[in-house]
């Protein structure tokens, strides 16, 4: 007969790192799993639950910022209330090469509203894993759940690929954010 395990909370007197404050973390098993092996968890530092939430509020500005403050359902709305025009430029934005870097493309609407979805046929970027044609959305068709999406054009980070290469820029979310005005 196979035995229950009793899950348990176990707690530990750590110093955090970012404020240099004491505090008693804690760890708590489910179905008898920790989500760390209790060695690890039993270790003098640590972050405590107020910086855990500082830190996460920032990942969460960072990656808004990343996207340049689009989400799939503004992009949406945005292409519906302005549709895009032959010639036009876009923002491409690609996360896919690592975690700190992220690629922003300049690009041009080759045809505006392909097919009964309108899909928007961009002149040309490639990671080598996206086809040229986007939902409505951003979304790339080829591969809606890839790293690379389309945006509207926004003038900062236009302006910066201009200034470079004409091509695409190389920006860590701290950059964007910063870039946009953000700190
Ligand atoms: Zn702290």
């Amino acid at each position: 007969m196979a035995e229950r395990k009793k899950d348990s909370t176990i707690t530990w007197d750590k110093k955090c790192t970012d404020c240099g404050r004491r505090f008693t973390d804690s760890m708590s098993s489910l179905m008898g799993m920790f989500p760390c092996p209790v060695p690890l968890f039993k270790v003098p530092t640590g972050n405590c639950p107020e910086c855990r939430k500082v830190a996460a509020a920032r990942r969460e500005k960072l990656a808004a910022a990343t996207d340049l403050y689009w989400t799939f359902e503004t992009v949406k709305d945005h292409f519906e209330e302005n549709p895009p025009v032959g010639g036009q430029e876009l923002i491409i934005l690609d996360t896919s090469w690592d975690n700190s870097t992220n690629t922003y493309a300049l690009v041009k609407v080759e045809v505006p509203a392909r097919g009964r979805q309108r899909r928007i046929v961009i002149n040309s970027y490639s990671n080598g894993y996206n086809g040229q044609s986007f939902y409505r959305s951003g979304q790339n068709c080829f591969s809606p759940k890839g790293q690379v999406r389309l945006l509207p054009y926004h003038p900062v980070i236009g302006d910066l690929i201009k200034k470079g290469d004409g091509r695409e820029v190389k920006l860590t979310p701290e950059e964007v954010l910063a870039l946009l005005g953000g700190e």
